[in-house]
């Protein structure tokens, strides 16, 4: 089938790359012509696993092209993927300017019949503005031409972006019930059969029901994550391991294990600005979503629970003081620092007058591009971005891991201590099991596992 992806960021490429490799004709559109260019001379403009090869592989077979042009793109796929950014609003509502710039594109140029997808996260009622949005551009050139709006939201992870997309565990579909609708999910079901040969995993539901379910998912593990959060505050305060208690309740089929890890907060493009976009749309109904609002204050409050750890250890003032920092991208696999708690930790620790040392595996590149924005420049000259993990390390009172990178968890830890001025580390992901940690030798503080410290 012939596909238009438009906005080829973490979304629209990884959807453009895999419905390709499966055979589509695929045309992905962006108005950054420097990530256009990039993509046409072969690089590729974020980390993920195994999205260069599948991009390259469907490249030079000729089934996945680039471009800045609007009325080719338009021109090309009779299924339009609308793929761009749905940032928060000042009020934190979702910002809705790219998606409807998309929709005003395609009724610009559009000369048949057209299936719009929405495949970024937008609130409840989208779909009608896209709608209206591209009609208003229809009739200001007197067309009549029929078209239906989908949604179609996704549940890639960044990280395992290409074998989620690849391996979903469920595909959801909103199509309305007009003879277009119809005609809509005729396409999509042909588009997505490959992903349902061994089970049916789409669930067809109608448009504004497809629209919240994205919403309801993402809110529903933000909830997970600081309610485990929560109790690992009080876990330290009580002396009870969360990890114990974390087993506990995960072996019950009906909690399960995923999503319950205490850490240093959740972060990323889409949990804290689709938890905001969420409880906003509930404010226009004049509903307040109390849990929702609980979710983001206490991930506020826990993205600076590493900073508060080490301002108890080592008091308020940390000038002189130098600490090293392992993981700065929001999670691992991936080098996207959107929102991620390393951001909040290096501005308290910085804040205090210390001075750091920092190390990555794959985000120092991203890191040094937003730090510029979040720090001054006295700030900015006391954080040294570092060659490996234990470059960091010279020099430092304690080291502070906010990542959970799998390159992070048996590191040598004689050679650690031998490094840091003090042997004590703060795991914000509780990498290391504290009994352990002490054997080691070192004065561990881990979330919520202050019992076994
Ligand atoms: P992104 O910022 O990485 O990419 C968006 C791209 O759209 C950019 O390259 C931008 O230049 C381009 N763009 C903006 N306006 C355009 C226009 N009018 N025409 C063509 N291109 C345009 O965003 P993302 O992370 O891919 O997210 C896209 C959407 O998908 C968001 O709504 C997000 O909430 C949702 N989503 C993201 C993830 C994720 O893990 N990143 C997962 C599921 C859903």
């Amino acid at each position: 089938m012939k596909i238009t992806i438009i906005g080829t960021g973490y979304v629209g490429l990884v959807t453009g790359a895999c419905l390709a490799e499966l055979g589509n004709d695929v045309f992905c559109l962006d108005v950054d012509q420097k990530k256009i260019d990039l993509l046409n001379s072969g690089g590729i403009p974020i980390h993920e696993p195994g999205l260069d090869e599948v991009v390259a592989r469907n490249r030079a077979a000729g089934r996945l092209q680039f471009s800045t042009d609007v009325a080719a793109s338009v021109a090309h796929g009779e299924v339009q993927f609308i793929a761009v950014g749905t940032p928060p609003d000042e009020d934190g509502s979702a910002d809705l300017q790219y998606v409807l710039a998309a929709a005003r594109n395609i009724g610009k140029h559009m000369t048949g019949f057209k299936v719009v997808v929405d495949k970024s996260t937008v609130p409840v009622g989208t779909a009608d503005r896209v709608g209206a949005a591209l009609r208003t551009e229809l009739d200001a050139r007197g067309e009549r031409l029929a078209f239906s709006v989908a949604s179609n939201p996704e549940f890639l992870k960044e990280g395992a972006a290409v074998e989620d997309f690849m391996r979903p565990d469920r595909i959801v579909i909103g199509c309305d019930s007009t003879p277009e609708g119809d005609r809509a999910r005729e396409l999509l079901r042909k588009l997505y059969a490959p992903f349902n040969r061994n089970r049916e995993r789409t669930h067809w539901m109608d448009v504004r029901s497809s629209e919240f379910t994205k919403y309801a998912a993402n809110a529903m593990l933000a909830t997970r994550i600081s309610f485990m959060n929560e109790l690992a505050n009080l876990a330290d305060q009580v002396g009870v391991d969360i990890e114990a208690v974390r087993h506990g309740i995960g072996s019950d089929p009906r909690i399960g294990h995923s999503f319950l890890y205490a850490g240093a907060g959740y972060g990323g493009s889409c949990f804290p600005k689709d938890v905001q976009a969420l409880e906003r749309t509930a404010r226009q109904y004049d509903q307040d979503l109390l849990i929702l609002r609980a979710v983001e204050q206490v991930n506020d409050k826990q993205k600076q629970v590493l900073g508060r750890k080490v301002v108890k250890r080592f008091g308020e003032d940390l000038s002189g003081k130098h600490f090293a920092v392992w993981g700065l991208a929001f999670k691992p696999n991936t080098d996207d620092m959107r929102e991620a708690p390393a951001r909040v930790l290096l501005k308290q620790l910085l804040d205090g007058g210390a001075s750091v040392a920092v190390y990555d595996p794959v985000a120092m590149t991203e890191a040094k591009r937003v730090l510029e924005l979040d720090l001054n420049a006295g700030e900015l000259a006391r954080v040294r971005f570092a060659d490996s993990p234990m470059d960091t390390l010279t020099d430092a009172e304690a080291l502070v891991i906010v990542t959970e990178w799998k390159a992070f968890r048996s590191p040598d830890f004689d050679k650690i201590k031998a490094a840091l001025k003090q042997a004590v580390i703060f795991d914000g992901r509780n990498l290391f099991e504290p009994e352990v940690m002490a054997e080691a030798g070192f004065e561990y503080h881990g979330i919520g596992r202050s019992i076994l410290t």
